[in-house]
């Protein structure tokens, strides 16, 4: 119990003495320590690895509206004071998330804000029973034209319910319209990754902005083609955006002439790995981004994992060119930072160059980490500059 004392919001299965009668899959609990210190209010989840996830450290505050409400307002507040909404010009910024589970105190509670519509995930079956609750909430705090439900239903299936999925409130809603750092986005909403969009890698494409200036730049698991369209914004002198799903890159390709047009971007449905391979024929591109999907989706993954993130280090080392720079991204919250460097090194002995890591970067402060709970920081991104060893 003692990292639950610190703030930690998780109880696990084995740290649980006894469960008082009454107890329901979902309802709310109070968790009381050995000493029957009382910690919190907890939502139940009998069938999970984590018993029990904490809302509150008031006592007798309960888990409804008023709870999530002070939450959005205190989430507010933190966007805020990091500038979210963005509103300097050429860097607005209307798509960002709100609330981030554990990190805004609402565990497993998702909301991402795309313009006058926000996107909602409600990752346990305690959170869909107070559904209602926590629309009103965001009706009270936000006032959204819409509020959509991409609860994954994979996710809520293991957690025991059938999500509602699509409008739970408002009026129909086909597209995500958004503006992210001054660029333009228009995603229709069945392209369902996440909530829709990468906000976490915000930061990431501010210091693209920064470094693409005159560039050749590969963007090899491209999605919505962000990453490419902001180094073609920033002066890229040429870009090339792959990414194994056809529907992405047909997305990718309307954002790009949302954003002043495809000239100078070359969309393809490609594996990453090919397109490593092709660059490194052509000598190489003097900006490279490797993001992707979670390749350890949780503990037991790790060790393929990482050997899976050395192979694709090596490709990507092989398709910068000396002297460029490679962006190489986790978002495996079970891998390590110091695991990750240790692959992009081996991964670049295998390539026969050496990687020196000059940034690194997270998730951007709409993702934030409670203090009490390190676990919480799960992407990664390594700044590398790749030189012949
Ligand atoms: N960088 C993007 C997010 C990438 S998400 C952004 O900032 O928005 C990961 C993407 O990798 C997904 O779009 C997925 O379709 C794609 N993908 C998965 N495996 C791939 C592979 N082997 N080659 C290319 N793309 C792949």
């Amino acid at each position: 119990m003692r990292p639950v004392w610190a703030g930690h919001p998780w109880v696990f299965a084995q740290a649980v003495e006894h469960v008082d009668a009454g107890a329901e899959p979902g309802g709310e609990v109070l968790v009381v320590d050995p000493r029957g210190q009382p910690l919190g209010r907890a939502l139940y989840a009998p069938r999970s690895a984590v018993v029990a996830r904490l809302y509150t450290r008031r006592v007798d505050e309960p888990i409804d509206q008023a709870l999530f409400q002070r939450k959005l307002e205190r989430a507010v507040g933190l966007r805020r004071a990091v500038g979210l909404p963005g509103v300097e010009p050429g860097q607005e910024t209307t798509g960002y998330r709100l609330l981030h589970g554990e990190g805004d105190g609402v565990p497993g509670l998702i909301v991402d804000v795309f313009g006058d519509v926000v996107c909602v995930q409600l990752g346990t079956l305690g959170l869909f029973r107070r559904a209602a609750a926590v629309c009103d909430a965001l009706d009270a705090v936000v006032g959204p034209r819409s509020i959509v439900d991409r609860t994954p239903p994979g996710l809520a299936r293991t957690e025991g319910f059938d999500p509602t999925g699509g409008v739970l409130r408002g009026e129909p809603v086909t597209e995500l319209v958004f503006r992210e750092l001054g660029l333009d986005f228009a995603l229709p909403l069945e392209l369902a990754q996440k909530t829709g969009y990468y906000f976490d890698q915000r930061p990431l494409r501010a210091a693209l902005a920064r470094v693409s200036r005159g560039s050749r730049v590969l963007d090899a698991f491209c999605y919505t083609g962000s990453m490419a369209i902001t180094a073609r914004r920033a002066g890229a002198r040429e870009v090339w955006a792959c990414d194994k799903s056809a529907a992405a890159i047909e997305v990718a390709c309307r954002q790009a002439e949302r954003n002043g047009g495809a000239e100078g971007i070359r969309f393809t449905v490609e594996d990453a790995n090919l397109a490593f391979a092709a660059a490194a024929r052509e000598g190489g591109c003097d900006v490279v981004v490797c993001d992707p999907p979670k390749l350890a989706p949780a503990r037991g993954n790790r060790p393929r994992a990482l050997g899976a993130y050395r192979s694709l280090a090596e490709g990507a080392c092989r398709a910068t060119a000396r002297g460029g720079l490679l962006a190489f991204c986790s978002c495996s919250g079970a891998v390590g930072m110091h695991e990750l460097e240790r692959e992009l090194a081996l991964g670049a002995r295998q390539a026969e160059c050496e990687a020196f890591v000059v940034e690194r970067l997270f998730q951007g402060p709409d993702h934030p980490v409670p203090a009490a709970f390190p676990e919480g920081l799960y992407l990664k991104v390594l700044l590398a500059r790749i030189d012949a060893a």
